[in-house]
C-alpha cells in the first residue's frame, strides 16, 4: 500500500515552529516512503479568519524546502484543499449517520446548554449534554427542522472501551462514556473539526496521521467516528509538545514562535530544519548535523520519542552557527 499523509493546518497568518515540525516529519516521513503529502487548509471556524493566512504560509513553506505534491493554488480558488468549500461533502457523511440512527439533531438553545453545565457543574457531577433531543420523535423532529436551527451531535455508544495503537504511544484505551455526544454539524451549516477531519482523512485516502500530542484526545473521537462510518482508521503518531526550557508548553511570551521572525533573525532555513528536526526525533547516535536529505533517508515514525521537547534557543544559535561556518 502506498503512503499518504497530510499536514492540516487552521489558517493563522504566520507559520507556528510547531507547526513547521509537524509538516516536516510528514514530509519527511512522505518522502522516504515514495509517499504522497498533501496540504489541507482547515478554515471551518468562520470566526478565525485571517486574510492572507494561505499566501503567508505557502511562501514560509516554500523557503524552508517543504513542497507538497497536493497544495491549494490560490486563496478564494476551489480545489484542494480549503475546507470551508467541500461543505457538502460534509453535510452528505453526517445525513448518512443521521438516517443509520447514529447522530442526531438538536435543538437546544445555548442558554439552555448553558444552564445544564452551570447545574451539572454545581453537583460535581460530569457536564456532557443529557440527550435531552435524544427522545423527540419522528414528527417533532420533522416540524422543528423547519423553524429551529440546530446542531447534529454524534451518539456516542454508551459503554464501550475502544483502544487504538499510535506509534509513538502504543496502545492508547479509553472508556466512551467519557466523551460527550460531539457536535458534528454546527447550525451555520459548518462542520466541526472532528468530523471534517476524518470525513477528508477518509476522502484523501490518508493512510497516517502524524500531529501534534494536543490532538490526542481528539483522536478516540475520530474513531468513533470512522467506526460509525464504516471506514477503516488510519495509523496514528501523536508527536510530543514543543516546551520552553522551564517546560510549560511553548508560547510567544517566552521567545518567538513564528518560523518568519527566525528567518528574519538570521536563523538560516537549512538550520532551522535540522534544528526542528530533532526536536521529538533522534537518529540513534549522536550525529547532530543533518541536510534535508539525510534527514529523509534516516526518519523514521519508531524513533520519535513520547516525553516534550525543549526548545532552546542557544542550540538553534549553536546550529545555525555551524551552517554558516561552512558557507
Ligand atoms: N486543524 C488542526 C490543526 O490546526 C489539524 C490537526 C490534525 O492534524 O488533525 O492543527
Ligand atoms: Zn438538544
Amino acid at each position: 500500500m502506498s503512503i499518504s499523509v497530510r499536514f492540516a493546518p487552521s489558517p493563522t497568518g504566520y507559520l507556528h515552529v510547531g507547526g513547521l515540525r509537524t509538516a516536516l516529519y510528514n514530509y519527511l516521513y512522505a518522502k522516504g516512503e515514495n509517499g504522497r503529502i498533501v496540504l489541507r487548509i482547515e478554515d471551518t471556524d468562520q470566526s478565525r479568519k485571517v486574510e492572507g493566512a494561505v499566501g503567508q504560509l505557502m511562501s514560509a513553506f516554500d523557503v524552508m524546502g517543504i513542497q507538497f505534491d497536493e497544495s491549494p493554488k490560490n486563496e478564494g480558488e476551489c480545489g484542494p484543499y480549503f475546507q470551508s468549500q467541500r461543505l457538502n461533502l460534509y453535510k452528505k457523511h453526517v445525513g448518512e449517520l443521521v438516517d443509520k440512527g447514529l447522530a442526531y439533531p438538536c435543538f437546544c438553545s445555548s442558554e439552555r446548554l448553558d444552564t445544564l453545565r452551570k447545574e451539572k457543574q454545581a453537583l460535581k457531577l460530569s457536564t456532557q449534554y443529557d440527550r435531552h433531543c435524544l427522545s423527540l420523535t419522528k414528527d417533532e423532529i420533522k416540524e422543528k427542522s423547519e423553524s429551529e436551527p440546530h446542531v447534529i451531535r454524534l451518539k456516542v455508544p454508551d459503554s464501550e472501551s475502544i483502544t487504538f495503537n499510535d506509534t509513538v504511544r502504543n496502545d492508547v484505551t479509553f472508556n466512551t462514556e467519557e466523551i460527550d455526544d460531539q457536535v458534528l454539524l454546527k447550525s451555520d451549516g459548518f462542520p466541526t473539526y472532528h468530523l471534517a477531519n476524518v470525513v477528508d482523512d477518509y476522502h484523501m485516502e490518508i493512510t497516517h496521521v502524524i500531529r501534534g500530542e494536543e490532538w490526542l484526545s481528539s483522536t478516540p473521537k475520530h474513531i468513533l467516528l470512522y467506526n460509525a462510518f464504516g471506514w477503516d482508521a488510519p495509523k496514528f503518531a501523536h508527536v510530543p509538545l514543543l516546551l520552553n526550557p522551564d517546560k510549560s508548553k511553548l508560547s510567544k511570551r517566552q521567545g518567538d514562535v513564528a518560523v518568519e521572525d527566525y528567518l528574519k533573525k538570521g536563523i538560516l532555513p537549512e538550520a532551522l530544519i535540522n534544528f526542528v528536526a530533532l526536536l521529538g526525533w533522534n537518529p540513534g547516535d549522536d550525529r547532530e548535523i543533518f541536510s534535508m536529505d539525510e534527514l529523509i533517508s534516516e526518519f523514521s515514525l519508531e524513533r520519535i520519542h513520547m516525553s516534550g521537547a525543549v526548545f532552546n534557543q542557544e542550540k538553534l544559535s549553536w546550529m545555525n552557527n555551524q551552517y554558516l561556518k561552512e558557507l
